[in-house]
């Protein structure tokens, strides 16, 4: 299904966001400089994109008061954020544009009913099963195949929040109980070869335009860097990963931009992982290595002007700046060295205005950018020595 061509939305107008922090700010960031003005609804003050604009809707994002003073003032609403209440959406839905559209996030909000879409789409998935209760345990404890597994909330997960490794059966209850006895899916831990993710938006006249897929690396469940260049993926992998994406955004139709995490296991199986209904850590190196970046064309989208196919004119390594740079072995706070890191060849930084740092928070993100991947990684490798990142 398709919908119709939407009224275009000029700049001057505002566009609102729920949620307000990076992804919001480099939303806004990049709807300001083409003239629209941004409304950020965002329950904390001083958030990174709320500092951007004096239209800061400050409420929780199912208080209606809130709510009706976006819709008053925006003339369309997107999210930086999955997790706004369904009926918030479904309200602002009733009372202005909204994209993407309430049902769609409401999918990206579960990751049961994420992988029962991409099962009715053919998009193969990790062996798994929903968790409830302690029923649900058992009747999961019996299936051999799910082990070892991780077991994950369905719900509010994010960097790797909210999981647990589960060896054996017998470990699945206690696990469960750990994590609050909440719904959950339990899901067999895959050997994996690498991970990639792709980024695509939609138009709500259902055309469709992509990024070349890219190459993440995780650490400990958050993700450590994202790579774009010629020949980081096998050609075979990146085109089935960009099929099975366009596929899940049409099987939603779905209008805005999408983000389709894989893996490719070591037996090389392509395999769906979790989606993200907004712009994602991944496509941050889109900002400065391609002639559009996500955050435009999440604005393209939703004040439906044209979607241009992006073009890639840098090979790009991205790397996240974490809270834990800020302090030194001895736990002492410190600035990391940003001089040092600006002088090295084609770095793009990009911090988020949080005043306090955190071990495991997004401070930041540094983007490198060159002619070649070889390139991009000796600059990353030494910004890494000067940061105190472990090497890759
Ligand atoms: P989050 O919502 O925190 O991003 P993910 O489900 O994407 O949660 O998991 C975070 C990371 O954990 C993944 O990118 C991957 O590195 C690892 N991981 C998650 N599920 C599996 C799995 N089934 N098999 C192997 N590794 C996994
Ligand atoms: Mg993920």
């Amino acid at each position: 299904m398709t919908r119709p061509a939407q009224a275009f939305i000029a700049p001057g107008a505002v566009l609102g966001v729920l949620g307000g922090g990076q992804l919001g700010r480099m939303f806004a960031q990049s709807a300001q400089a083409a003239g629209y003005e941004v409304v950020v609804l965002e329950p904390q003050a001083g958030a990174p994109a709320a500092q951007l604009t004096t239209r800061h809707v400050c409420s929780a994002y199912d208080d209606v008061d809130g709510l009706h003073q976006v819709a008053r003032v925006a003339g369309a609403v997107t999210i930086e954020f999955e997790n706004v209440p369904a009926a918030a959406l479904q309200w602002l839905e009733r009372h202005v544009r909204l994209a993407p559209h309430a049902p769609a996030v409401a999918v990206c909000q579960d990751r049961a009913q994420e992988k029962a879409l991409f099962q009715r789409l053919g998009v193969p998935c990790a062996p798994h099963a929903a968790v409830h209760d302690a029923a649900g345990c058992a009747t999961a404890a019996a299936r051999e195949e799910l082990f070892p597994g991780i077991l994950k909330t369905a719900r509010m997960g994010y960097d790797g929040k909210g999981q647990l490794g589960v060896q054996e059966p017998a470990g699945l209850e206690a696990a469960w109980r750990s994590l609050g006895g909440v719904a959950c899916v339990l899901e067999r831990r895959l050997d994996l070869d690498y991970e990639i993710s792709v980024v695509l938006a939609r138009g709500a006249d259902g055309r469709m335009v992509h990024f070349e897929p890219q190459r993440n690396v995780h650490r400990d469940g958050i993700l450590f860097s994202s790579t774009s260049a010629p020949g980081v993926i096998p050609e075979g992998a990146a085109e089935a990963a960009v099929r099975a994406a366009r596929g899940v955004a049409e099987g939603l139709d779905y209008v805005g931009v999408l983000c389709v995490e894989f893996f490719v296991t070591r037996d090389g199986r392509l395999v769906a992982n979790e989606m993200a209904p907004r712009p994602h850590n991944s496509g941050h190196h889109t900002i400065d290595s391609c002639d559009v970046s996500q955050f435009e064309l999440q604005w393209r989208c939703l004040v439906g002007a044209p979607l241009p196919q992006p073009r890639r004119h840098s090979a790009a390594l991205m790397l996240n700046l974490l809270g834990d740079l800020w302090f030194d072995p001895q736990a002492r706070q410190r600035e990391p060295d940003w001089a040092g890191v600006l002088a090295l060849p084609g770095a793009h930084l990009h911090l988020y205005g949080k005043h306090e740092p955190r071990a495991g928070r997004k401070m930041g993100h540094l983007s490198f950018t060159g002619p070649s991947l070889a390139e991009v990684e000796a600059a990353a490798r030494a910004a890494c020595a000067l940061l105190g990142l472990a090497p890759f």
